[in-house]
């Protein structure tokens, strides 16, 4: 460190009660938005990342922190914040859970950055130099053709994946999503030429791309997905990667056949149901317009191209029984769905769900803040309209069970290679199970919360 420089810390915690994707390398991922943040801090500041994901905190001192988290980590946040400030060094809160309750966070730290971080973390640290930071900062949702790269220098060495934005926003507006309210519903585009020159920085082989839809819903973005994936194959970049993406790519096979060439193995696609009651309970519009009969239709498309699909389907939605729970697992073990991430219908802060189930008395997990740490899709912690939160828990221990065992993930490579012809995307698609089975082995059963 230069002498007089100012020592920013920024912190990243971990669920302290359940590992869930810490538990193998694999399916760790960077916080990328502290690294945006870094990449906002003016020179003659010494910025250190310190990550839970591979080291469990320890006191660094500092001149200013920030802490983001999401809602399941945001109680070890403020465990992490009151050391800090117990010392008397301010704490700044960012991230989706301080801004969707900001008064929460604020009785844990000195300052919150509601919403995206450009435009607002340069005025915390102008206010904290001048000693004037205030208690709340927001922006407009920034351009993101000014929105620096992140500083992927400081992210710990371990990740096997890099982490790349090219897009934020959704236009779409499923019930249970906390996209639109964070990123708004506006897609705004990243310059590709700099999203490429920052592929081209890292050195990782492997990257995630993080966007909600990496094609989005419309022409220009897109054109935009079409420059990026021609830009990778140009400049000869050499990466394997994953995306979500939504089922409107199946319908794309040109984008599809360079999303391949590019270097993609596997796409991210929000399934949720097989059901489509339970879609329209969730508003989960574009399936609902595709059809559920037509899904196997857009799984072999996607195939086609040697690309697998990791399909996120969600357990407890308001018309979920246990005998639809019992379908949904029985759709996921006979479809040709590669992966299933099954997750378990979590009400989070600034959803219409959450704001829903409030006003219904439905949320059984509600002492806060310690009760967020149930908040990471594993475990039951609302009220189920059709069962109880019990039959829940045991339909998606259930679940977790079949899904994840061994004879399951054979089968399923053997599935996978033949329907894509690639070797590389079947070992993309077994380690993925792996890391989905590790976190249904550490899922206990039964439900537990919220007496
Ligand atoms: S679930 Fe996906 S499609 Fe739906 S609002 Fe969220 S990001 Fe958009």
């Amino acid at each position: 460190m230069v002498t007089g420089q100012r020592r920013l810390v920024l912190i990243n915690p971990a669920n302290t009660y359940r590992k869930g994707y810490l538990l193998r390398r694999q399916s760790k991922q960077v916080p990328l938005g502290l690294g945006i943040v870094a990449a906002l801090t003016p020179p003659g500041w010494n910025i250190k990342i310190l990550d839970e994901n591979f080291r469990e905190f320890r006191f660094r001192d500092a001149d200013l922190v920030g802490i983001t988290a999401m809602t399941a980590t945001a109680n070890r946040a403020y465990t992490i914040a009151a050391e800090y400030r117990a010392k008397g060094i301010p704490v700044v809160m960012g991230g989706i859970h301080a801004s969707n309750l900001p008064e929460e966070a604020l009785n844990h730290c000195d300052a919150i950055v509601s919403g995206e971080a450009e435009g607002a973390w340069e005025r915390v640290i102008r206010d904290f130099e001048e000693g004037t930071l205030q208690k709340v900062y927001t922006s407009d949702l920034p351009d993101m053709k000014t929105s620096p790269p992140a500083r992927h220098d400081l992210f710990h060495p371990g990740y096997l994946f890099a982490s790349i934005q090219t897009s934020r926003g959704c236009p779409m507006d499923c019930d249970f999503c906390s996209v639109p309210a964070f990123n708004g519903h506006k897609y705004r585009l990243r310059d590709t030429d700099s999203v490429l020159d920052e592929i081209a920085s890292v050195p990782n082989k492997l990257l995630y791309f993080v966007d909600d839809n990496i094609i989005g819903y419309n022409q220009t973005a897109e054109e935009h997905a079409i420059r990026l994936f021609e830009g990778m194959i140009r400049r000869n970049l050499r990466k394997e990667w994953f995306a979500q993406a939504s089922f409107n790519i199946a319908e794309k096979p040109g984008i599809l056949k360079l999303a391949a060439r590019s270097g993609c193995r596997m796409l991210l696609i929000g399934i949720e149901s097989e059901n489509e009651d339970a879609l329209r309970d969730t508003n989960k519009k574009i399936n609902l317009k595709l059809g559920t009969s037509n899904y196997r239709k857009a799984f072999r498309e996607i195939h086609q191209h040697g690309i697998n699909v990791l399909g996120a389907f969600i357990y407890g939605m308001d018309s979920d029984t246990p005998g639809s729970l019992r379908n949904r697992t029985a759709y996921i073990l006979g479809s040709s769905v590669d992966v299933t991430q099954a997750s378990v219908m979590t009400p989070l802060p600034g959803t219409r769900l959450f704001t829903r189930m409030k006003e219904e008395g439905r949320i059984l997990c509600d002492k806060f803040p310690e009760q967020w740490q149930h908040f990471h899709f594993s475990d039951v912690v609302f009220r189920p309209a059709l069962m109880t939160p019990e039959e829940l828990a045991r339909g998606t221990d259930e679940a977790y069970r079949q899904i994840t065992s061994m004879g399951t993930l054979r089968r399923k490579f053997i599935r996978t290679l033949w329907n894509t012809r690639s070797l590389r995307s079947a070992v993309w698609a077994w380690n993925s199970n792996l890391n989905y089975r590790s976190v249904g082995l550490e899922k206990d059963s039964a439900w537990k919360y919220g007496e």
